[in-house]
């Protein structure tokens, strides 16, 4: 399997799938749209792990052939000789650094656009970093902004459907600029809801204090509110960290952990171990 730091290649084998279905998981009055898109390919050499990566070959601009953008599988069905997945899709936009002007993220305006029977190219599957380790008795902390929930709805879905008997704690902090975009936790899809009995699963909602001037998520007031359980499980042996979304996210997290370290220096000391253990992945974008 690919690594999210293998690079795009012509000689990459590529797929065609059909989207089947298309709907909203933001509410209407939401200002954001994201959509779960699901695929069918007829290709059974395609052959992902849940939670892996594709990366899909939008139309190109520019005299370009191909715009291509990694997206996280949400949901997977073998059948037969079909393979159906999900993906989940926010529309993107920006600003462009030269003129100042708003522009249609390319990619996934493609993909929020396609309408059942389309079809679409990809490549893939691309490994994602976060591994649910064999110990049950392990902590996992899941650090999420957006669409980076993707990954972790999987994650969790497997840990307490699959796996089952999970005695390590699993803390979801989750962060969205308000709660019409908590993707799978809002009315109009509430999947995460089905694990808020499971003894060992705990989330936390993050939003941002004002959505409408774009004020930066407020998930480091969610972790400083719970620091202590947080201190303890970044201070044991077997606890992950897992961090996915835009990179924002980052800095948001620096902040707080900085304040649960007391300095920035304990705080740096604690994360290289982290990383030099294997017990912190990440994936921002
Ligand atoms: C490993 C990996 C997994 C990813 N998984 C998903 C996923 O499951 N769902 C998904 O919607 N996106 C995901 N992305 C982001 C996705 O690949 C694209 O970057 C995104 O759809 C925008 O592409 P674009 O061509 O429309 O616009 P671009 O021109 O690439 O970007 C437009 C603007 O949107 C910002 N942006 C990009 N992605 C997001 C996002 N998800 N939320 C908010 N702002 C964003 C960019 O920083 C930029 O400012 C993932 C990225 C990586 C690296």
């Amino acid at each position: 399997m690919q690594t999210l730091n293998t690079p795009p290649s012509p000689a990459s084998k590529t797929y065609s799938a059909v989207l089947t279905q298309s709907r909203h998981i933001t509410p209407p009055s939401s200002p954001e749209e994201v959509l779960h898109l699901v695929f069918r390919t007829t290709d059974t050499a395609f052959d992902p792990d849940m939670g892996s990566c594709i990366r899909v070959y939008a139309p190109g601009q520019f005299g370009n052939r191909h715009h291509t953008r990694l997206y996280s599988i949400m949901d997977l069905e073998r059948r037969g000789n079909s393979v159906e997945f999900a993906i989940c899709v926010k529309r993107c936009s920006y600003i462009d650094d030269f003129n100042g002007e708003k522009y249609q993220g390319v990619a996934s305006n493609y993909l929020c656009d396609l309408r059942p029977d389309d079809a679409i190219e990809f490549s893939g599957p691309i490994s994602y970093p976060f591994v649910i380790p064999d110990d049950k008795t392990a902590d996992i902390l899941l650090l999420a902004l957006g669409t980076g929930i993707a990954p972790f709805r999987n994650l969790i879905r497997q840990i307490y459907e699959k796996i089952g008997g999970w005695k390590g704690r699993v803390r979801l902090f989750y962060g969205a600029k308000s709660p019409l975009e908590m993707l799978y936790m809002n009315d109009e899809n509430n999947d995460l809801a089905n694990y808020f009995d499971q003894p060992t699963f705990k989330a936390f909602q993050a939003v941002s204090p004002k959505p409408h001037l774009d004020a930066p998520v407020a998930l480091d007031q969610a972790l400083e509110q719970n620091a202590a359980e947080v201190w303890e499980m970044l201070n044991r042996e077997n606890t992950r960290v897992f961090v996915a979304g835009t990179e924002n996210l980052l800095e948001t997290i620096e902040t707080a952990m900085i304040e649960l370290a007391g300095t920035p220096e304990h705080w740096a000391a604690i994360h290289a171990e982290l990383v030099a253990s294997g017990r912190w992945s990440e994936v921002l974008y």
